[in-house]
């Protein structure tokens, strides 16, 4: 079993998930794993930062399949003993202009958003060692689409004692509400990547509370972030930050010193604690 260091970040054979890999390749001390739902665009972004002098590694990891996921988990378990940093950064986003229904692209995006990522945790986060870190990548549409929710709905999700089984009651009833056409009678915002990203945020600070209870000798730091707005295949060609800009926020949670207390279960942007 190797001692090596190990970082994964999922979704990242594009947009900022590889900007991750590359700014990670330069400063953790260790093996980097880009990681895609596939093969073949995976080698591709590996070969890509091969010649700019990098040496990424490769694992195959779809999200949303849970074989996929644990594929991945055996053989960091058998290959490293378990995983350093674990960037959640894999994400979709209907365009604005999508005409497919609004009830299966609240389905579609949370089962990649939310599902696939809290998937992920479930079955990596037993394996991170003593003073890693997780970032889960979010969205300051987090934080505006719960300014949207009802009031009740907004307590719950800035509740300090929400339970995981509880998060994912209210992320299903919202996709069942959309089904039935009366989520916004219901109290949700109406978007489907809004509440996904509620949904990432609420799980982080969950977490990091489940840490805290569990594992507080361990010194495990987990937090969910907004990369701001970057040029990516989602965003557009008109956001204001390069991908690489994108990634310093992730990147900073990702290399927090191992002497840092903090942060932990926050939600940032611009390397800054945001108030949720
Ligand atoms: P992107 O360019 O569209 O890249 C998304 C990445 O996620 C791709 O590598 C994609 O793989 C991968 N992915 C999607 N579904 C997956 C699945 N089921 N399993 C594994 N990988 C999957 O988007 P981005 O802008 O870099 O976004 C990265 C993260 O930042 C997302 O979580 C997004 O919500 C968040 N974010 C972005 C912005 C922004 O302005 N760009 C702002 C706030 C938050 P494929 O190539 O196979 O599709």
């Amino acid at each position: 079993m190797s001692n090596v260091p190990v970082a994964v970040v999922t979704g990242s054979n594009k947009g900022i998930g590889f900007a991750i890999v590359r700014a990670l390749c330069k400063q953790f001390p260790g093996d980097v794993y880009l990681t895609a739902r596939d093969p073949g665009r995976g080698q591709e972004a590996v070969a890509k930062l091969q010649e700019e002098g990098l040496h990424p590694l490769f694992h195959q990891l779809d999200i949303d399949d849970l074989q996929s996921i644990r594929a991945l988990r055996d053989f960091l378990k058998e290959k490293y003993g378990g995983l350093n940093v674990l960037v959640n950064n894999a994400g979709i986003a209907f365009k604005v202009h999508d005409t497919t229904p609004f009830a299966v692209q609240a389905e579609v995006t949370l089962k990649t958003n939310f599902f696939g990522t809290r998937n992920v945790c479930m079955e990596l986060l037993p394996l991170v060692k003593p003073y890693g870190k997780v970032v889960n990548v979010s969205s300051m549409v987090s934080s505006s689409a719960l300014g949207r929710c009802s009031q009740e709905l907004q307590q719950k999700f800035r509740s300090d004692t929400i339970t995981e089984d509880e998060l994912v009651k209210l992320m299903t009833k919202f996709v069942e509400d959309t089904k039935k056409s009366v989520h916004e009678k219901e109290g949700w915002p109406n978007t489907a990547y809004g509440v996904s990203k509620i949904g990432v945020t609420v799980l982080s600070r969950i977490q990091a509370r489940m840490l805290n209870e569990k594992r507080k000798g361990d010194h495990i730091l987990l937090n969910a972030c907004c990369p701001g707005w970057v040029r990516t295949d989602m965003a557009g060609p008109k956001a204001t930050k390069s991908p690489d800009e994108g990634a310093e926020t992730p990147v900073y949670l990702a290399l927090l010193p191992s002497d840092a207390d903090g942060p932990h279960g926050q939600f940032l942007s611009d390397k800054t604690v945001r108030s949720w």
